[in-house]
């Protein structure tokens, strides 16, 4: 059944179009007509300005419950890191379904309609296999189809605590113990409407250089993604340099894992030639802008990836927010905190960052777009409230990505779906709650 939806101003090849037709059927977009006066008789009508649906590159859905927690006191990325693993400690498939459902509730309220989870915690506690050993992930997969987004499932290798060292304690539910073992597992996922299936390297300290090319290969067999946390620390570039005599973004290239299809995510501390070696290959870098603040990360230099060839996503990675248009600005307002400077990144620029790269970044490249043929996938963002009434239309996209909330996000359809209606989730109706009782299962058990 065709479905018609008018869109009072819509983002339409790179700008603001009003009075928008847009016509679905079979989840897709089949037709898109620009400059009409009124809805046609039957349409659902989106006040407000619908964007394609927005892409979170980068999730890790159980850092969620560590919201607050994560913020009191001070503390490192490392000691951050301990608390984290205390959580996934406590998950199993069971309790990671209701979390990672509620998460992505969360998610699809903020206007995010395909997540990419980099999924490391495969296994029960100490090391042992699920009975379905892919049963975490497809807690996850299901997760997402309960919230009604889509996921690309990056099933994460991670394998060493550091160069070579063995798995922590924590650390032997992520470990399939070699990347054949890990390719054998990962090749059981199977992909269905809402998922699709990529890879990752969890970062060159968890996977020992030798392996790497195994978890390349295994993606480019599958033309499928591959991501890796990349240089977020300091540390990890003098431990690589120690080990192998190269940076990790020199390591990654050496063995065949940079490319289209890569994702580096963060890429925070980088030199004068990781930056040629990852744009010269057409990497992407998602920057997670909230989370790097929220852990003393640094900024990464995202204006000189993307000046050599880097396309940027964007992820909310730890959820310290979850909130895709605080991702975008932070980008340039980190970048005018840093160069003195202002306008580096467009509203445009940073809302491509957010859609079509996001997408494409998550295997997804006919997503992230209003037109004919793309998956209709939109988000309408209310251009009447109290943070965003008083610009013009024509100033949409400046008024979204620079003033708007994720509490802006009005109506979310997905596939042609609506999902969330007047800022009401249609599938999880009480999603504060869901989140409530989820994160004290895993924090007060
Ligand atoms: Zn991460």
């Amino acid at each position: 059944m065709p479905v018609t939806f008018f869109a009072e101003h819509a983002w339409v090849g790179g700008a603001v179009a009003s009075g928008v037709v847009i016509e679905v059927s079979g989840g897709r977009v089949c037709g898109v007509r620009t400059g009409l006066a009124a809805p046609p008789p039957g349409a659902e009508v989106l006040r407000g300005l619908t964007l394609p649906g927005l892409a979170n590159a980068h999730s890790h859905a159980f850092h969620r419950a560590l919201r607050g927690i994560a913020q009191r006191g001070s503390g490192t990325f490392w000691t951050w890191r301990e608390t984290m693993y205390e959580v996934a400690g406590r998950l199993d498939p069971d309790a990671y379904l209701e979390l990672a459902r509620a998460v992505y509730a969360e998610m699809a309220l903020a206007g995010i309609t395909c997540v990419g989870e980099f999924h490391y915690l495969h296994h029960a506690p100490g090391g042992t296999p699920y009975g379905d050993p892919n049963a975490m992930g497809e807690a996850l997969i299901e997760a997402a189809a309960q919230a009604g987004i889509r996921i690309t499932l990056l099933d994460t290798c991670y394998l060493s605590s550091g160069f070579g060292a063995p798995p922590e304690r924590h650390q032997l539910r992520f470990s399939d113990g070699d990347a054949d073992a890990w390719a054998a597992r990962a090749s059981e996922l199977k992909e269905r409407a809402h998922a699709r299936i990529g890879a990752a390297v969890h970062s060159v300290r968890a996977v020992p250089a030798e392996q790497i090319a195994t978890v390349a290969r295994w993606a480019a067999e599958r033309d499928a993604p591959l991501h890796v946390h990349l240089s977020e620390q300091p540390a990890e570039n003098e431990a690589c340099l120690a080990a192998h005599g190269r940076t990790p973004a020199g390591l990654l290239a050496d063995r065949g894992a940079l490319g289209p299809r890569t994702s580096a995510v963060h890429a925070t501390h980088l030199t004068g030639g990781d930056i040629a070696t990852l744009g010269g290959s057409g990497t992407t870098v998602c920057m997670c802008p909230t989370t790097e603040r929220d852990l003393a990360d640094g900024i990464g230099p995202a204006a000189d990836l993307a000046a050599a060839g880097s396309p940027i996503s964007l992820g909310s990675d730890s959820h310290a927010v979850i909130d895709l248009f605080e991702e975008a600005r932070a980008v340039e307002l980190d970048e005018r905190l840093r160069t003195l400077r202002r306008g580096t990144w467009s509203a445009a620029a940073l809302l491509r960052a957010a859609t079509l790269d996001g997408h494409a970044s998550l295997g997804w490249p006919e997503a992230g777009r209003i037109e004919a043929g793309a998956p209709a996938d939109f988000v309408t963002v209310a251009l009447d409230s109290v943070r965003t009434a008083g610009p013009p239309p024509e100033l949409g996209a400046e008024t979204a990505v620079f003033a708007a909330s994720a509490a802006d996000v009005r109506h979310v359809v997905v596939g042609g779906r609506p999902v969330v209606r007047d800022g009401a989730h249609l599938l999880v109706p009480d999603v504060p709650g869901a989140l409530s009782r989820a994160i004290a299962r895993v924090t007060r058990p």
